[in-house]
């Protein structure tokens, strides 16, 4: 059984809440799929057994040597990644002390640059610094991925992780598998839940969290999958958390419970617990349970 949980925008305890459930008593993968912002595994600890690299698309790189600072490539590249930098001891042909060279972080992959450089001195090479790790943490499994900063195609690195998932789950027998999907509406949080049997999305009881709440929704339903809503921190905006309750209501999309606004939460975090864990007889860890119990009865 796979589960996700994602949001409509970060802040709202996403993270927390999957931490809570992975750590009920019953063993489970976790996969953080949240790969620009992965952060369970600084909770969970895990002993990595495995770690692979994964291939973001490519960069241009220039050879100095071959290059003439003739700024063709310059003029035709359409992302801004090239430019004139000072250099103390290259003078270039045009006379200034500046050499062309490449933002990484910029740099798209394109290519067109490769193709116009008169003197090939602009070759491609992969993105690698992103990886995926996996290996186990004190109740089951856990896979997770580093998108590194400036990479892209975090939608691939997600399914990368969610099939490590399913071969951690298949190997260890293991069923339950929580997946902690990235906020937002993009393509890595659609890779985080295409094929999944249910989806639970947190909200906040915010006029924006009721805007991406709907948004979220909207998204969803494109799908076809058990959907449900937590409405995380609930008492602080009564009046908000109605509104969402009856918007959800009008669109069928069932409630699963509501949890009040506790710093316990955050202070089992400080400690590298789940709040399940840190205060085990809390109300919040009480709601959670109850959460899952119902989720778990209706599928
Ligand atoms: S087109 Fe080639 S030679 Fe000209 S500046 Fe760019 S890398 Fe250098
Ligand atoms: S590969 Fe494309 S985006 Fe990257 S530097 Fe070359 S032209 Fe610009």
């Amino acid at each position: 059984m796979e589960t996700a949980v994602i949001s409509g925008k970060g802040g709202t305890g996403k993270s927390s809440i999957s931490a809570a459930f992975a750590t009920l008593g019953e063993r489970v993968i976790v996969a953080d799929c949240d790969v620009d912002a992965a952060n369970l595994y600084l909770l969970f600890n895990p002993q990595h057994q495995d770690e692979q690299i994964y291939i973001a698309g490519q960069k241009a790189v220039i050879d100095i040597a071959k290059c003439t600072n003739c700024g063709i490539c310059m003029e035709y590249c359409r992302f801004g990644a090239i430019s004139f930098k000072g250099s103390a001891n290259i003078v270039s042909i045009k006379g200034s002390a500046n050499i062309v060279s490449i933002d990484e972080i910029s740099c798209d992959g394109c290519r067109l640059c490769e193709r116009v450089c008169p003197e090939k001195a602009i070759d491609m090479v992969n993105n690698d610094r992103s990886r995926m790790y996996s290996g186990s943490f004190r109740n089951g499994k856990m896979v997770y991925g580093r998108l590194a900063p400036g990479e892209e195609n975090s939608g691939k690195l997600v399914n990368m992780v969610r099939e490590r998932a399913r071969v951690l789950s298949k190997e260890s027998g293991i069923d339950e598998i929580i997946i902690d999907g990235p906020p937002g509406t993009g393509c890595a949080v659609i890779s985080s839940i295409t094929g999944t049997d249910r989806v639970i999305v947190v909200t906040e009881p915010t006029s924006s969290g009721l805007h991406d709440l709907k948004r979220t929704l909207e998204m969803i339903s494109k799908f076809a999958f058990s959907t449900w809503v937590i409405i995380n921190k609930y008492d602080l905006n009564e009046s908000i958390s109605l509104n969402i309750e009856s918007y959800c209501s009008g669109e069928g999309v069932r409630v699963a419970g509501k949890i009040k606004f506790d710093p316990v939460v955050v202070d089992a975090m400080i400690n590298s617990k789940s709040v399940i864990e840190y205060a085990p007889g809390s109300h919040v860890s009480q709601s959670i349970k109850e959460i899952w119990r119902e989720i778990q009865r209706y599928g």
